[in-house]
């Protein structure tokens, strides 16, 4: 049997640094529990643009859709910052996205019990939080037609269109269905059906999706808005969300500073299933590029090491295993070990540097043994 296949995209600024953790944690997986993969590496974003004058080379592309599961790091970074739009690094990235038609992003709110104290909410508000955010990643108001500033009478008027077609919603209320069932079995589906059609349909659609497959999963519908408040009054009422591109881009990271730092945010985008059954995927940390602490030995691998845990429970069927990983993570905090970003300001304490959060993880990994 061949091993499953990894493309490693590690980018730009902290992207390789971080990038290079995860490596240490893809090896210690192949030494010590047999889950060996075949990794190659290539060029994306600022990188690639220095090494091509393309943020990301059709040969890299064509790999990206051939591979099991892609990791990225992060790209840009003020280098690039004056490119023309049509080559900036972050246009790499949302070819691989649209490419690979990555439409479900999935994007977890994890507060690790250590780290209750970073949130701007209460400590019981917040302390043991799972949830995890389904958003509609390639659809909807970001790129729906007719759009475009126009001119009308007197004055310009500036015009996005929310469209959501019946077979993009069904997909992907059913891949929040499938995640569901591998965690508490509960959807919320979040949209204002009170005031937009496009709501009424995906209302329609996924109560449609629920009763014809996947009734043992409870469901339950809320208004976007009323969702945001519930969020941040009792996030823990919520297992998984499922929304739309613009309502899931502003309720993920709502979410997200539920539980601290960037550093601990991992994410997954998935497409449809592949011939070997396993979904497109890439897998990458919520935070970009972070240039104001590149090369100091300051980022946290977090963010990126959660992301290849993602990876091994959705594209590699190793749940246990992501939760090895997870259980690792969540000892090291316990334990105090600390990078920069999760110290409180006013503390003398020496903060970890991203290689000895690499190596405090690997030894709790050890010790998992
Ligand atoms: P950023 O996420 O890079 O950084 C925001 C802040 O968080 C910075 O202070 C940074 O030091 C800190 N931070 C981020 N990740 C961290 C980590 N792992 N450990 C410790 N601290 C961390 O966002 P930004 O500053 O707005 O953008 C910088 C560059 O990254 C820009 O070029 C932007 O376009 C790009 N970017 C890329 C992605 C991506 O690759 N997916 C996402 C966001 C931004």
């Amino acid at each position: 049997m061949t091993n499953p296949s990894l493309l490693i995209l590690a980018g730009d600024g902290i992207g390789p640094e971080v990038m290079a953790q995860v490596a240490r944690v893809i090896d210690w997986y192949g030494d010590k529990r047999g889950l060996k993969f075949d990794v190659s590496e290539d060029l994306v974003g600022g990188a690639a643009y220095d090494a091509h004058g393309t943020p990301l080379h059709d040969d890299t592309m064509a790999r990206a859709q051939e591979v099991d599961a892609v990791l990225l790091g992060a790209v840009g970074g003020p280098k690039y910052d004056a490119l023309d739009f049509s080559v900036k690094p972050e246009r790499g990235l949302l070819r691989l996205r649209k490419e690979m038609d990555l439409f479900s992003n999935l994007r977890p709110a994890q507060c690790f019990d250590a780290l209750a104290d970073f949130s701007s909410l209460k400590r019981d508000v917040v302390a043991g939080l799972d949830i995890m955010i389904v958003r509609e990643l390639t659809s909807g108001v970001y790129f729906g037609e007719p759009r475009g500033i126009f001119k009308e009478g007197n004055e310009r008027v500036g015009i996005n269109t929310q469209r959501y077609t019946e077979s993009e919603i069904d997909r992907v209320a059913r891949s929040a269905f499938e995640l569901a069932r591998r965690r508490s079995n509960k959807v919320c589906s979040m949209e204002k059906a009170n005031v937009m059609e496009s709501g009424i349909l995906w209302r329609d659609v996924v109560t449609e999706v629920h009763a014809k497959d996947y009734s043992d999963v409870e469901l339950s519908h809320m208004y976007a808005d009323a969702g945001a408040m519930q969020l941040c009054r009792w996030p823990k009422q919520f297992d998984v969300i499922l929304t739309d591109n613009l309502f899931g881009d502003i309720l993920s990271d709502t979410a997200a500073m539920l539980t601290g730092s960037l550093g601990m945010l991992p994410s997954a985008s998935l497409g449809a299933p592949m011939a070997n059954g396993r979904p497109k995927a890439l897998y990458e940390p919520v935070h970009g590029s972070a240039p104001d602490i590149t090369g100091k030995e300051l980022a946290n691998p977090i963010a990126c090491i959660l992301s290849f845990a993602m990876a091994l429970r959705y594209s590699f069927d190793q749940g246990d295993e992501a939760s090895r990983l997870e259980s690792a993570i969540e000892s090291v905090l316990a334990q105090g070990v600390r990078t920069a970003d999760l110290m409180q300001a006013d503390t003398d304490a020496k903060p970890a540097s991203t290689t000895e959060m690499g190596d405090a993880i690997l030894a709790a990994l050890d010790a998992s043994l």
